[in-house]
């Protein structure tokens, strides 16, 4: 009988709170694997702060590659807590892909031996993402009060002001100017940027560190901020700043933003964010007036539930029946998930590498940037070279949006009705989202029964694929005959 070998996976982790640090992690992985009697094997680890952010980690890119070389069936890792090892359920499944098995010092495991396993193992993953958003929710009550006192929020001053809202001059009679060039279409944001950067105008840093040059993207960034006019922006409400003297007027702001949506595509719709939210409000649509619809209960606790039109005598439906069609319907096309995502290269391993992509390009764009700049090459090329650019760039962005909705959806994979109504509300939605880019009710007739016929579903290019396969699935089982070679 041989040993078993075990690796060691740590990484750094954002919330300063949370815990060990890699170093730390790795002590602790060490002391789990030697109290086994296992053998140790690498040790890999991610301790860059781009390993808390969406980008590749070389640490467990190697790792799976290891694994997947490996001609061990089966690869040991030990990290400190799940949370270190996965940064969302799909880091988790290409760990598992891998041939991978996880320890975690906390005594929990990851693998998928026994379907009971698999299910712990995606539920923990689940359940981290949920303990990480009521984290975040603490967080966001805190910014919601300092929102509402109307004091600024942000921990640098913005360019052209000091925190107290007094204006450094000099940058802002620079924003001044380049509002009123932009608005009559003399500057882009990237002709703006080279001004700044050649009158020696940096972006705003804390400490000692200089700022930095700016480029267009900062440029567009920052003239999308409404404290220019006085206000801030705080989950989608803006609150007045008390005592802010203000750069632009809100007309010019207004007049910039009507430039930038000009150029920008594909964003998505905020959520919903009040206290009694359920599984459907505001994401079903008042088919009489195109209002979104909310929850509602008449008297009691225990009383029946019902979703209407906030304009009084249009559409009123029963919520239980009707969120039930949904969840069934929505459960149906992910059962076809598995299917779609095989047909095409592994979301993940496209994932990791169109966010790879992104990166290597901005760091070569601004390499060339800097190059160009010190070479003096004309404006013009390269404002042509940017706009190419951020071409590019706009094409990848859409690419990993889509990916992730894909990734959103693989959470909810083989969930029956059960564990989809036991899963977090917030996670629900977040799928309906992505399968749907609209949902329209009608009105159920005088004294009538539901019926789903009065749901009127507008998906999104995901739920579109999904249904098609799921429409093709159910031709097939209707005339098998249509589809045999036999014949
Ligand atoms: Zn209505």
């Amino acid at each position: 009988m041989t040993t078993t070998k075990a690796h060691i996976y740590a990484r750094i982790s954002r919330d300063r709170t949370d815990g060990l640090n890699v170093a730390e992690q790795i002590v602790a992985c060490e002391n789990f694997i030697k109290n086994r009697g296992w053998e140790l094997g690498e040790t890999y680890s991610d301790n860059s702060i781009s390993a808390m952010s969406g980008a590749v980690r070389p640490g467990f890119e190697k790792m799976l590659k290891d694994a997947e070389d490996s001609s061990d069936t089966v690869t040991f890792v030990v990290y400190w807590k799940q949370s270190r090892l996965e940064r969302d359920p799909d880091d988790l499944d290409r760990f598992l892909l891998a041939g991978c098995e996880g320890y975690a010092t906390d005594g929990t495991q990851a693998n998928v031996k026994t379907a009971s396993s698999e299910l712990m193992t995606k539920m923990m993953s689940l359940y981290g993402r949920f303990e990480q958003r009521n984290k975040a929710d603490f967080q966001k009550q805190a910014n919601l009060r300092i929102a509402k006192a109307g004091t600024y929020r942000g921990s640098i001053r913005p360019f052209g002001q000091r925190k107290d809202g007094s204006w450094v001059e000099e940058e802002a009679e620079a924003v001044i100017e380049a509002a009123e060039k932009i608005i009559a279409g003399e500057w882009s944001f990237f002709r703006t940027s080279e001004v700044w950067n050649l009158r020696g105008l940096k972006t705003p840093q804390t400490g000692k560190q200089g700022g930095k040059q700016w480029t267009s993207g900062t440029v567009r960034n920052y003239f999308t901020r409404p404290r220019l006019y006085g206000y801030q922006d705080y989950k989608g409400t803006l609150y007045e700043l008390k005592d802010w003297k203000p750069i632009l007027t809100k007309e010019q702001f207004d007049a910039i933003q009507v430039k930038i949506d000009s150029k920008r595509t594909g964003f998505r719709t905020s959520n919903v964010t009040r206290h009694d939210v359920r599984l459907l409000t505001a994401l079903i649509q008042c088919a009489d007036c195109g209002r979104g619809m909310n929850a509602a209960q008449r008297g009691g606790p225990g009383s029946t539930r019902s979703y209407r039109c906030p304009s009084t005598k249009h559409v009123t439906i029963i919520a239980e029946p009707l969120e039930e069609a949904i969840s069934e319907f929505s459960l149906h096309l992910l059962a076809q998930h598995a299917e779609v995502r095989n047909q095409q290269e592994s979301t993940t391993r496209r994932l990791a590498t169109v966010q790879g992509e992104k990166l290597s390009l901005t760091k070569e764009h601004e390499e060339w940037l800097d190059e160009a700049i010190e070479a003096g090459l004309k404006p013009s090329i390269i404002a042509n070279k940017e706009s190419k650019f951020e071409e590019e760039i706009s094409k990848l962005d859409e690419e990993i949006l889509t990916l992730q909705q894909d990734k959103t959806v693989s959470i909810f994979e083989g969930f029956k009705l059960e564990g989809w109504n036991a899963s977090p509300i917030e996670l629900r939605r977040d799928l309906l989202q992505t399968l749907y880019s609209g949902i329209t009710i009608s009105r159920v007739g005088q004294g009538k029964r539901f019926s789903p016929d009065v749901i009127d579903y507008k998906f999104t290019p995901l739920g579109e694929r999904l249904r098609d396969e799921y429409l093709k699935h159910e031709m097939d089982a209707l005339h098998p005959w249509e589809n045999s070679d036999a014949i």
